[in-house]
């Protein structure tokens, strides 16, 4: 057996999933094999960068014990409920556990049509699957939990989009795929003793101290409001934005999952948006705490049968529980502002001057990264603030923040250059900028993968400075922007 499976999932009932064979690719070709992350998943890199190993990779062949499977799930698109959803492109192939002990998901993104797929191809462009291994790739670096990608390999076989494409097939990891949208599935059915099981994989598999808890249901939900309270802002703090943030893309684990038209930030301003669909801005950056919390109260009332017997009481104690998100997303969020000024104490004014801040980078179309990235400098031994002040279009604007900005730091006890290594661990040199990803995507359509492979070295060490790779660290030119990303089909 080349992949040791060990499936749990697939043991739950029938109702959970379809038992579905990928699509046969006619020609597949590796792509991008992600190495280490194959080393760290105990597989075998040169079996899975070999003739077998890409075929399995590609869905042509489904390898011994594999569980093959598509989920079925449900979930909110924009603040509407689909009843049903499901993996209508993507294959669990299984789970396999790492040499860390830890249980992961190997899913084909891309690999044909299930019974979910509703009018679509099961299928995935070439594009979309560059784009979601750079950033989930780039996220993972930068230390924010996501799901991985394991391996992108072209299918041979074309996919009609707005132009035909070629065909492509993401291998995708996580921790599971288990979503919000997962429980609604059963929710909306009346299908309670389905949420039970659900909720009792969930307990196994993620928080297992919510087993040994009194109340093991409610501490599930308190631990899923947790690390979603976690996660966002961990996204607003380097300028993400997921694009989808619907309850079938909200992972219950708490890794960043689904990446579409997702997208960082150039210039702050908390309004933007990128993604084509999302007209009325329902996933702007500054808003995705506020869904977080909608899609969290969404889940809440999948497991009020489970919370008390007593449907009011159920209701108080669902409400206790999403009353925790608020203040815990702002600690988690507050601590990171102050991580990035270089603050380690904690002191009264410490949000107005992040804020004092925040509000004259948007006025000024400071660069989000690049702002925090060169006031390191500017709090270092050199004292260096022209690379940052030079960031706003009136210097002086920065200038004036950084007057109490300065006062404050010298409460600090760290001398200047720890103050400086430490703000550096924190605020990146390089993000997947939009143009750099669009020109990588525009180069692998052509057949010329280096600067997709290039972008891929690059973002893995987010936090050092790579002097032959500065110019990856520019915002766009004016007519290099992209102000538009679209859905990842
Ligand atoms: P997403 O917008 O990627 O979160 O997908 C929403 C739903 O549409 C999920 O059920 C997907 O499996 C399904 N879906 C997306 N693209 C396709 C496709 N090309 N073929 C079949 N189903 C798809
Ligand atoms: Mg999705
Ligand atoms: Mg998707």
């Amino acid at each position: 057996m080349q992949i040791a499976f060990d499936n749990s999932y697939a043991s739950l009932p029938d109702r959970f999933f379809a038992r579905v064979r990928p699509a046969e690719a006619s020609a597949p070709r590796l792509v991008k094999l992600n190495r280490p992350l194959a080393d760290e998943l105990g597989l075998d890199a040169d079996w899975l960068s070999g003739p077998d190993g890409v075929e399995v990779l590609a869905g042509r062949r489904v390898p011994e014990g594999a569980a093959s499977i598509a989920t079925a799930y449900a979930g909110h698109q924009f603040g509407s409920f689909v009843p049903q959803l499901g993996d209508g492109r993507a294959i669990l192939l299984g789970e396999v556990v790492g040499r860390d002990g830890r249980r992961r998901d190997l899913q084909l993104k891309g690999s044909g049509r299930t019974p979910f797929s509703r009018g679509g191809d099961g299928k995935a462009a070439l594009g979309p699957v560059l784009r979601e291994y750079v950033v989930s790739e780039a996220m993972a670096a930068l230390g924010i939990p996501t799901t991985r990608a394991l391996a992108a390999v072209l299918t041979g076989d074309p996919v009609v989009r707005e132009e035909v494409m070629p065909g492509a097939v993401l291998t995708r990891v996580a921790s599971s795929h288990i979503r919000v949208g997962t429980f609604q599935f059963f929710a909306a059915r009346g299908d309670v003793e389905g949420v039970r099981l659900l909720a009792d994989h969930v307990i196994a598999r993620h928080y297992p101290d919510a087993a040994a808890a009194e109340r093991p249901y409610r501490a599930l939900l308190d631990g899923i409001i947790a690390r979603q309270a976690a996660l966002v802002p961990r996204w607003l703090l380097v300028g993400f934005i997921h694009g989808v943030m619907n309850t079938d893309n909200m992972q219950v684990a708490g890794e960043t999952i689904d990446y579409g038209p997702c997208a960082f930030m150039d210039e702050y301003d908390p309004a933007t948006v990128f993604s084509s669909i999302d007209q009325h801005g329902r996933y702007a950056y500054g808003n995705q705490p506020r869904i977080a919390l909608w899609n969290l109260t969404r889940l809440a009332e999948t497991l009020l049968p489970l919370l008390d017997p007593d449907p009011d009481r159920a209701v108080a104690d669902a409400e206790d529980a999403l009353k925790a998100f608020a203040p815990s997303f702002e600690r988690h969020y507050h601590a990171g502002l102050r991580r990035k000024l270089g603050l380690f104490t904690e002191q009264e004014g410490d949000l107005e001057l992040a804020g004092d801040l925040l509000r004259r980078m948007a006025e000024n179309s400071a660069d989000f990264t690049l702002t925090f990235r060169h006031l390191a400098e500017a709090a270092g031994p050199a004292g260096d603030a022209e690379p940052v002040r030079s960031r706003f279009i009136d210097p002086t604007s920065f200038d004036a923040w950084a007057e109490g900005w300065r006062a404050r730091l010298a409460q600090e006890p760290q001398d200047a250059e720890t103050r400086r290594a430490a703000m550096r661990a924190v605020n990146p040199a390089f993000i997947p900028r939009n143009h750099r990803v669009e020109a990588a995507i525009q180069a692998g359509l052509r057949g010329d993968f280096a600067p997709f492979e290039e972008l891929v070295a690059v973002l893995a060490r987010p936090y050092d400075d790579q002097p032959d790779y500065a110019s990856y660290m520019d915002p766009p030119e004016p007519h290099q922007r992209v102000t538009r990303t679209f859905c990842g089909t």
